[in-house]
């Protein structure tokens, strides 16, 4: 068979997609990907995200199977392919040491932007990080979403340290699960530039705040990343976000602004574009105060003040 694989909107590597070409490779077919001057038996096309934008040509092919969180959310990888290692082959940028994966699925708790438990269910183990390190690839992209809300997820970070893996859990810890053996454990761990936490409401700075103190204390001196959702209030938000201006270089947030899956004509507010504008480019964010921040000719950020901070 000829099988042809669709990004439809983004260039990350997509580890259904690696899967799927493991799988169909095992099978002797040939996989490629799509090239809308070929025909193909089948096409598999993958869309991440609900509010990009759908492929908008004729798809080459005797079948077409749509996936992808951008498709629909509760389609699922079929058993004999979820548990394959990824083709890592078709994409050239992941280099020979560099491995992507998830230890755990799911997610226990229910926050009103987050699409996670509607998709993958509570949180449950999902792989070992052997399956995971494997062909020497010890620098380990791990997409779980709450792994420390998991005693398998735990017991999967001791060995993590102790296999000595670089790791970037590149969706966010929970900072609210710090304990103080938990600290040792991540300060412990070697980790690819940073650790990541969520910080999506006013409270979660002091968790925050809690959590990278107990780290430290023992000996971590990397960066933190701190994922910052934007809601409707603007001062809170913006009061969130600036918060790790002023905390000084190791503390950086990135904005998320709040995407509603239900709702494809949602008009994301200027202000939250502007502020991650500003954020999350780091040369930016380091140079200048948000009320400084020109993003347009002739537009201050300061404007945004006077307008929504009474
Ligand atoms: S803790 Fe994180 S993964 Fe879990 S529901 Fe909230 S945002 Fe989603």
């Amino acid at each position: 068979m000829k099988i042809g694989i669709l990004s439809v909107d983004s260039n990350y590597p997509n580890l259904a997609i690696m899967k799927i070409s493991k799988y169909h490779k095992s099978k002797n077919d040939l996989v490629e990907w799509y090239n809308p001057l070929k025909h193909y038996d089948k096409v598999y096309a993958a869309k991440v995200f609900s509010f990009t934008p759908n492929y908008g040509y004729y798809i080459n092919a005797d079948e077409v199977e749509f996936g992808g969180t951008g498709y629909d959310i509760h389609k699922q990888l079929i058993k004999d392919i979820d548990v394959l290692q990824p083709d890592y082959s078709i994409y050239p940028s992941i280099d020979s040491k560099t491995a992507y994966g998830f230890l755990t699925r799911g997610c226990p708790n229910s926050c009103k932007w987050c699409v996670v438990p509607k998709k993958e269910g509570g949180i449950h183990p999902y792989m070992d990080v052997e399956e995971i390190s494997i062909e020497g690839r010890s620098n380990l992209i791990l997409m779980d979403n709450n792994i420390l809300a998991s005693d398998y997820g735990l017991i999967q970070m001791e060995k993590i340290a102790k296999l000595k893996l670089r790791v970037d859990f590149n969706q966010g810890l929970d900072a609210r699960l710090v304990t103080d053996e938990i600290a040792k454990l991540l300060a412990s761990i070697k980790w690819i530039k940073r650790i990541r936490f969520g910080c999506d409401t006013p409270s979660q700075i002091a968790e925050c705040e809690r959590a990278t103190a107990l780290i430290d204390k023992y000996g971590y001196r990397g960066e933190y990343f701190f994922y910052c959702i934007l809601l409707d209030d603007f001062k809170e938000s913006f009061d969130r976000v600036n918060h790790w201006k002023k905390k000084g270089g190791r503390y950086l947030p990135h904005c998320q602004p709040y995407r509603d899956i239900n709702n494809p004509f949602q008009i994301i507010p200027q202000w939250q574009k502007d502020l991650a504008g500003w954020a999350d480019k780091k040369w930016i964010f380091r140079s200048c105060e948000f009320k400084d921040f020109e993003p347009r000719k002739g537009f201050r950020c300061n404007n945004y003040f006077d307008l929504f901070v009474k």
